[in-house]
């Protein structure tokens, strides 16, 4: 540590969902001693460009209510009542349904919400505030270990096992010419994360040569709460409910194909949509900004280097096929955060080798099962080939009319199978 640094206990580089989230489950189980800070150039900007809406998963959720974030948004939140899926072409009149999914995780509680991304981040970066987390408008630019450890520098980490001697803390520079010394820095850098590639973790993954279309649509008619995800040969187009006639859509074609359609007028767009979307809820208008989101696949090799981990984003990238990218990103949060949480009690260091290898063994498999999963669905539907057509419909026939099979399914997708952090089941730290 150099005179001029700040000490903080746990550095967060980035204030988007994992980030925040994170920072504030850690202010309740450790309480104000412990010094928190999130830096991220975004923080203090509005969100209103941001155009994405997030299917919120009751495991989700529940961390959400945990943290004091839910109920300042949940006026803004549609319950997801049903979900009905359909595999056909562009050009089909009739949409066969081949799988529907209805009911709740537990009484009353729907098994996931639809909410738009902004009144979700405006909550947790309000809440970040009251609860006195240091919030540092700047990017973090580089780190280098602390030389009590003898190593001056960073050092790259590919694998095997932290060393029980490393450093004993991390210094962070900042973009504002600032630096802290910290116990542990989180990477929740999203997808691109600077402090990933420093720290010399590569990525396992590829590019799908997709984009995802999003925008939002008003129609006549009420959607009930159901989201509708039609399986069509260029990919999936998921029309998922909002808060009044409106629903947010989910449109996935060739990266090429993205853009042109993105570029449309927007007479010409309407064209392209309302083929896809149906009169099933009347006519329709796309309102607000649309963008195209390209789309890739990719886990860390590694979620831990010496007193970093990564979650959200940084740790890994999956298809929006199945709305769970930053719900598996939470379920890091949960679980750095108990871990965390545990270690301090035992008067253990926060940022040490036993420490993140616990949250590593955690959810690397976990990931990987998620990541495996999402991919091979992307892989079984965006295609033209009869042959997989009659396989995929076979499957979701069957699935559809075992309905054990199917709460086990609405379970899974809810989050709430599995070694689930305490936060995922709604207890506090
Ligand atoms: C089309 C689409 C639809 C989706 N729908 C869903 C869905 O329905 N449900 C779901 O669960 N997931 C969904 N996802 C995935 C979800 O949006 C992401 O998983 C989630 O936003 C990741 O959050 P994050 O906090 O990890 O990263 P990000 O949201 O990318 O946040 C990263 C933050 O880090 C900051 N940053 C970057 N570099 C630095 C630096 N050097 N220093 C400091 N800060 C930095 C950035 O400014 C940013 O604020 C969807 C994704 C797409 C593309």
């Amino acid at each position: 540590m150099t005179k001029n640094d700040e000490r903080i206990d746990i550095v967060i580089a980035g204030g988007g969902f994992a980030g925040l989230s994170l920072a504030i489950a850690l202010r309740q189980g450790l309480g104000p001693s412990t010094a928190i800070m999130v830096a991220d150039p975004a923080l203090g900007k509005n969100h209103d460009g941001d155009e994405r809406a997030s299917a919120i998963v009751a495991a989700a959720r529940r961390l959400f209510e945990t943290l004091g974030v839910w109920e300042s948004v949940a006026g803004e939140a549609q319950p997801i009542l049903d979900m009905v899926v359909t595999d056909s072409r562009v050009e089909d009149a009739v949409r066969p349904v081949f799988l529907t999914f209805a009911g709740d995780v537990e009484p009353g509680e729907p098994f996931a919400h639809m909410i738009e991304n902004r009144f979700l981040l405006d909550a947790l970066e309000k809440k970040a505030r009251e609860v006195g987390i240091a919030l540092r408008a700047a990017a973090v630019s580089n780190f280098t270990h602390a030389p009590e450890s003898g190593r001056p520098d960073a050092r790259p980490w590919g694998g095997g096992q932290l060393s029980e001697q490393g450093p004993q803390s991390i210094r962070v520079s900042l973009a504002d010419g600032s630096s802290v010394s910290a116990r542990l820095l989180v990477a929740a850098d999203g997808a691109r994360s600077s402090i990933r590639d420093q720290a010399g973790i590569a990525v396992h993954g590829w590019e799908y040569g997709q984009s995802a279309i999003v925008t939002t649509v008003t129609h006549e008619r009420d959607h009930e709460g159901r989201a509708v995800e039609h399986f069509l040969p260029s990919g999936p187009f998921a029309i998922l409910p909002l808060k009044g006639r409106r629903s947010s859509i989910v449109w996935t074609e060739t990266a090429k194909e993205a853009e042109r359609i993105v570029a449309l007028p927007d007479d010409a767009f309407h064209v392209e949509l309302e083929q896809r979307f149906k009169l099933h809820l009347g006519d329709i208008s796309a309102v607000g900004p649309r963008r195209a989101h390209p789309l890739g696949f990719f886990v860390a090799r590694s979620f831990i280097a010496e007193r970093i981990a990564l979650v959200g984003d940084a740790a890994h990238l999956i298809h929006p096929i199945a709305g769970q990218g930053l719900n598996m990103g939470l379920r890091d949060v949960a679980a750095l955060a108990e871990v965390i949480v545990d270690a301090a009690r035992l008067g253990l260091d926060v940022g040490g080798a036993e420490v993140l290898e616990r949250y590593q063994r955690w959810r690397r498999f976990d990931t990987m099962t998620m990541g495996v999963m999402t991919d091979g669905l992307n892989r079984l539907f965006s295609n033209r080939s009869a042959v997989l057509r009659l396989v995929r419909d076979i499957g979701l026939g069957m699935v559809d009319r075992v309905p054990n099979l199917k709460q086990l399914f609405i379970r899974e997708a809810a989050g709430l199978v599995g070694d689930v952090p305490k936060l995922l089941r709604g207890k506090s730290l």
